[in-house]
C-alpha cells in the first residue's frame, strides 16, 4: 500500500503541529506506527491522502452513525450555510433542536447547547457544585469526559499522552477535588462518601464506559448509584457522549431504566460538527 503523500503530510505536520496531530489519540504513539491523512469519506469508506479505500470502522469516533457524508445532512448543512454562520442571537433552530432533545433523553427537561462535549461535563460539574455548595465530585477509573483539568486524573483512553493517562499541568489544588472511584463497586461509593461526608457535589461515570474497553454496567449497579446519590444529596451526571442516540434514542438511561439528574451528550448530536449539551431535571 502506497502511503507516501500521509509520510510526507506528518513530517511537514510536525513542523506545525504538536506532535504533528490536533489530538493525542490520532498519533499512534502508544501502538506504533504513522497515521495516515485522510482526504474524504463516504458512506462506510474512507480515502487517504494517497488514495487509498478504508472499510470505516470507527465512525470518526462516534459521531458518523448515519454514515460519512450521507446525502440528507449534506443538504441539509448546505441549506443552513445559506443563511450565514453565527449571530451572536437566538435562533429558531435552537428551539428546535432543544425540543427534539427533551423529548429524546429521559433525564433531560431543559438542555443548554455548547461546543464540545468537554465543555459540557465541564458546565455539568459548575452546575451540579453551584446546586449543592459543595466542591468535590467522583469520577471513575478510566472513564473519560473530556479534557477539562479535573477530568485528566485516571483518565482511560482518551487522554493517553505518551502513555501516561494522567496530564503534566493539572494543579494539585484541581485534582485534590477529584475522588476516583473503581467502576462497577457500590462499596467504594460508599466508603468515599463516608470520607468525604457532605462534601460531594457531583458522581460522574460513563453508564456503559467506552473509554476503558467496552464494559457492562453490573446487574442493580446504575440503581444502586442513583439510590445513593438521592440519599446523600450528590448530583448524578451520566456522560453519555459516547452512548447517548446510540445505544438507544434515549441513551442507557433508557436501556437501563435509570434516570441521573443531569445527562451530557456530545459527538452524536453533533453528526461529525463540533457541538455538545448538558441538561437535566427543571430544578
Ligand atoms: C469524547 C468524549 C468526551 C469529550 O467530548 P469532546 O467533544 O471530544 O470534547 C466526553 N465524554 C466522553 C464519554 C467521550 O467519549
Amino acid at each position: 500500500m502506497k502511503i507516501s503523500n500521509s509520510k510526507e503530510l506528518f513530517a511537514k505536520a510536525q513542523n506545525f503541529i504538536p506532535g504533528g496531530v490536533n489530538s493525542p489519540v490520532r498519533a499512534f504513539r502508544s501502538v506504533g506506527g504513522e497515521p495516515l491523512f485522510i482526504k474524504k469519506a463516504e458512506g462506510a469508506y474512507l480515502y487517504d491522502e494517497d488514495g487509498n479505500q478504508f472499510i470505516e470502522l470507527i465512525n470518526s469516533w462516534g459521531p458518523m452513525l448515519l454514515g460519512h457524508n450521507h446525502p440528507k445532512v449534506k443538504a441539509a448543512v448546505i441549506a443552513a450555510m445559506e443563511d450565514g454562520t453565527s449571530f451572536g442571537a437566538p435562533t429558531a433552530r435552537e428551539v428546535e433542536i432543544a425540543e427534539l432533545i427533551v423529548s429524546m433523553v429521559p433525564s433531560i427537561e431543559k438542555v443548554r447547547m455548547v461546543n464540545s462535549g468537554t465543555e459540557a461535563t465541564m458546565s455539568a460539574i459548575r452546575v451540579a457544585r453551584g446546586f449543592t455548595g459543595r466542591d468535590k465530585f467522583i469520577k471513575m477509573e478510566g472513564h473519560y469526559h473530556g479534557h477539562g483539568d479535573s477530568f485528566l486524573i485516571a483518565a482511560g483512553s482518551g487522554a493517553m499522552t505518551m502513555g501516561d493517562p494522567d496530564s503534566p499541568g493539572v494543579t494539585k489544588g484541581t485534582a485534590k477535588d477529584t475522588l476516583i472511584a473503581p467502576y462497577n463497586n457500590l462499596e467504594a461509593i460508599e466508603e468515599l462518601i463516608k470520607a468525604n461526608q457532605g462534601e460531594i457535589a457531583a458522581l460522574i461515570l460513563e453508564p456503559v464506559p467506552g473509554n476503558m474497553g467496552l464494559c457492562l454496567p453490573k446487574e442493580g449497579y446504575l440503581q444502586g448509584l442513583r439510590d445513593i446519590c438521592t440519599r446523600e444529596g450528590i448530583v448524578l451526571i451520566f456522560d453519555e457522549v459516547m452512548t447517548g442516540f446510540r445505544l438507544a434514542k434515549g441513551g442507557a438511561q433508557e436501556v437501563y431504566g435509570v434516570t441521573p439528574d443531569m445527562t451530557t451528550l456530545g459527538k452524536i448530536i453533533g453528526g461529525g460538527m463540533p457541538v455538545g449539551a448538558y441538561g437535566g431535571k427543571r430544578e
